[in-house]
């Protein structure tokens, strides 16, 4: 087992013109499972790369526990990578398959015989052996490259995208089987994704990128209750949280419509983004001017079953309120309210303002 750690880490491509990792600190703890979430192109595949030993930085240091693997191969590391489109051996069984790394690092047959075992009946596919890849499914050749990863019993486990190619019901259920198989094996693993449920689901915590920098880490509860910038507020949850600009007075922020709304955060007068997530809020038909509510006129109702999404047009904002069943019509003229304290505040630099609980 290993703790990872990125220091300053750089990466050019095209002698200098795209920047794909930008000074990144990391640090993943011996058994973590860390996500790397974050948009296409943001860096996360680079970033495992380089973590890998499939790249080598352009600046900055890679280290496992205290010793430094900047200019160690791949081999040296002792890690083992799962990639979206499983790159099975297509000639070999799913058997075969598993048993090659375990060869090439000249394991003796009774050895890779037990371990071989152990694996397949941790992954469910103990009686898949004899099948070659053609004849398995999306998951089962999904199970067999993670099997092949594992079996090696590596220091540091990668994943990149491993379950976007699978279908939404098996998604899910892969999901939880690779959560409950890291926890098992206990080995420190960086997981890269860009879909926000299965980071939120599994990981221990969440590091979000974006533009070749990591701009948050922190546990998936504590990324959705206090984004620190404007930036990662509108990228966790859905819905995205609502952010509108405005003024902040005492207590109040004051939105350029004219309404004016309570806030629960303490500060200098100024300009900010009011951010409200969609969960948070309430519509209702009434029309009493209570000074505490935004007002507007609903442009859309989606009826999504389980909750309703309305939008509403506050004087050229768009709002959107994730609510129960509602009556409300297109067209309605509304309130949209919400609890001062689950109000965000950010300041011109998108940065969080106040301590949000
Ligand atoms: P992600 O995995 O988040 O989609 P990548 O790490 O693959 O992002 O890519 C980050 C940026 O680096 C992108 O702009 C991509 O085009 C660029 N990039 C990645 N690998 C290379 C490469 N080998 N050569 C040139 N540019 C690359
Ligand atoms: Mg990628």
């Amino acid at each position: 087992m290993a703790r990872i750690s990125m220091r300053s880490v750089t990466k050019y491509f095209d002698g200098g013109d795209t920047v794909a990792n930008d000074a990144i600190d990391l640090e993943v703890d011996d058994g973590e499972f860390l996500v790397l979430l974050g948009p296409s192109g943001c860096g996360k595949t680079t970033a495992l790369r380089l973590v890998a030993g499939l790249e080598r930085p352009s600046e900055g240091e890679v280290y496992f526990g205290d010793r430094n693997v900047t200019d160690s191969s791949p081999s040296d590391r002792n890690v083992a990578m799962v990639f979206q489109n499983y790159a099975l051996y297509p000639h070999m069984t799913v058997r075969e398959n598993i048993e090659y790394p375990l060869k090439i690092r000249d394991v003796p047959p009774e050895e890779r015989d037990e371990r071989i075992a152990e694996t397949t009946e941790l992954l469910h596919i103990e009686d898949l052996v004899d099948k070659k890849p053609e004849e398995l499914s999306g998951g089962q050749r999904q199970r067999t490259s993670l099997a092949r990863a594992i079996v090696r019993e590596p220091a540091v486990f990668l994943l990149d995208e491993p379950l976007s190619n699978l279908d939404a019901k098996l998604r899910m259920e892969m999901r939880t089987e690779l959560k409950r198989l890291q926890e098992e094996l206990d080995v420190t693993t960086v997981y890269v994704t860009h879909n926000q449920e299965e980071a939120m689901s599994m990981g221990d915590r969440i590091a979000v990128m974006n533009g070749g920098t990591i701009r948050q880490v922190a546990e998936p509860e504590e990324l959705y209750t206090r984004p620190k910038t404007e930036w990662v507020a509108r990228f966790i949850g859905s819905p995205p949280m609502n952010l509108v600009e405005g003024t902040r007075r005492n207590g109040t922020v004051e939105l350029a419509d004219g309404n004016s709304v309570p806030v629960d955060v303490d500060g200098d007068p100024g300009p900010v983004s009011l951010g409200v997530r969609p969960e948070d809020l309430s519509v209702t038909a009434d029309s009493s001017d209570d000074g505490r509510a935004i007002r507007g006129t609903v442009t859309m109702v989606e009826p999504l079953g389980e909750f309703t999404i309305v939008t509403v047009d506050a004087g050229g904002s768009s709002i959107r309120a994730k609510v129960p069943t509602t009556a409300i019509e297109r067209g309605d003229d509304v309130h949209v309210t919400f609890e001062a304290n689950d109000a965000y505040l950010y300041d011109e630099s998108g940065n969080l303002l106040g301590e949000h609980a």
